[in-house]
């Protein structure tokens, strides 16, 4: 324990300049606090984005990550890793698909997802495949992930784009049916159950149930991205699920491995056989020290009852900031609460970017994503307390960002 930390007020003229952070440093934190280097303590309502499922340095994850670490961290997959049999199985269960590709990260699992559709319509003879995605969608920032986002500014600057990617607004089936008539290359349709970075926008259950039926009626693969909606955030394993459906492709990270990064493609029975040997590969892709850390967050999670927590705690959060807001809401400053579970928007009429700052001066780590939407994606188990705190320290100041011309 003698790495130096640096200051959080340094510069860091050595890192790329990619972010335009805070002058914030967190040293460690505790069930949903965390502690700056200076001792300040934040409820955290954002859990790294969507990651710290169990919150942070839960007293059943923490020891079974030592244990493995002090055993084998990473193996390759030259070789079988038991746990990646017993992660799959899980998901597997849980999601009602029938097999699992291992990953790092989201844009990874999203782009692994992007070619089981390629292949899927070269596998039927499409030449020149075309994938169906959406306006808003944020799928990540490799070439081909950033060519699916519907966001100009994840996109300016790196063109040309991947192309064969068709893209139509949400919740509109009419839309989707007009932009693919007559097309035979479309293979794929490709959307978040409950769109992320994009402001937090539920597809509706109906709309997700019609997706599937066209989608069966085409012989095209529904892919979900739960990336960040799914792992239980909503109060179900996976978002889609709300709509009693079953996707062909499910690409997952953040909250997989509650902080230790893994990805994972689960894949149904149209897209568990169109990788072969040789097609797909990664290096770090379903290490030991990924596995043990999913097995872990997904036994905890049964173990602690985090679903059913994340669905009464999300539904008291939602109604505590109704009940606040209730005269901004009347008179449409704000104009929405929205999300499911514990991933809630609250969508106000003007940029709210400077509540970031305010909040974390008031000891609450948020975060605003499409200008005008406050994203709360806590650990999942936090208390009603802690949800009434968010509530007691987030409404004074939207209410008085509001007033402000
Ligand atoms: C965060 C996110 C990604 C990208 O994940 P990374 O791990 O940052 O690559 C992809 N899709 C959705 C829906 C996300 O929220």
């Amino acid at each position: 324990m003698t790495a130096a930390s640096p200051t959080p007020e340094a510069s860091s003229p050595h890192v790329m300049n990619t972010y335009g952070r805070l002058p914030i440093a967190l040293s460690h934190g505790q069930g949903c606090h965390v502690w700056d280097t200076h001792g300040k303590c934040y409820l955290d309502a954002l859990g790294g984005i969507a990651v710290n499922t169990l919150g942070h340095n839960h007293a059943k994850l923490v020891p079974a990550l030592q244990d493995q670490i002090s055993k084998i961290i990473h193996s390759c997959n030259y070789y079988h890793v038991p746990n990646q049999e017993v992660l799959a199985k899980k998901l597997v269960e849980l999601s009602g698909m029938c097999n699992v590709f291992f990953c790092s990260t989201g844009l990874e699992a999203n782009e692994a997802a992007l070619k089981l559709a390629r292949k899927f319509g070269h596998d039927k003879g499409i030449e020149r495949p075309e994938i169906v995605v959406f306006e808003k969608a944020f799928h990540g920032r490799s070439i081909a992930t950033l060519s699916a986002t519907g966001n100009p500014k994840v996109q300016a600057g790196f063109g040309p784009l991947v192309e064969g990617f068709i893209r139509v607004p949400l919740n509109d089936i009419e839309s989707l049916k007009h932009a693919t008539a007559g097309n035979p290359n479309v293979v794929a349709v490709f959307l978040e159950a409950i769109q992320g970075e994009g402001g937090v926008n539920p597809m509706h259950l109906d709309y997700l149930r019609e997706v599937r039926s066209l989608c069966d009626a085409r012989d095209w693969l529904m892919m979900v991205d739960e990336v960040q909606c799914g792992m239980g955030r909503t109060g179900k394993w996976f978002a889609h699920q709300w709509a009693g459906i079953v996707p062909d492709v499910m690409p997952l990270a953040k909250g997989l491995g509650s902080g230790v990064p893994v990805g994972a493609v689960v894949a149904g029975p149209k897209a568990a056989h169109i990788f072969q040997p040789g097609n797909h590969g990664t290096t770090f892709g379903g290490n030991p020290l990924a596995m043990r850390a999913g097995v872990e967050t997904i036994r905890i999670m049964e173990e602690d009852g985090l679903l059913e927590n994340a669905a009464r705690v999300g539904a008291h959060l939602s109604q505590g900031l109704a009940t606040a807001l209730a005269a901004e809401l009347a008179c449409g400053s704000v104009r929405e609460i929205r999300g499911q579970g514990l991933m809630i928007g609250v969508d106000l009429t003007k940029p709210c970017g400077a509540l970031v700052q305010q909040c974390a001066d008031n000891g609450l780590l948020i975060s605003v994503t499409a200008d005008t939407v406050i994203r709360l994606v806590p650990p999942l188990i936090m208390t009603q307390a802690e949800a009434d705190d968010v509530v007691r320290i987030l409404c004074p100041l939207i209410r008085q960002l509001l007033q402000v011309q």
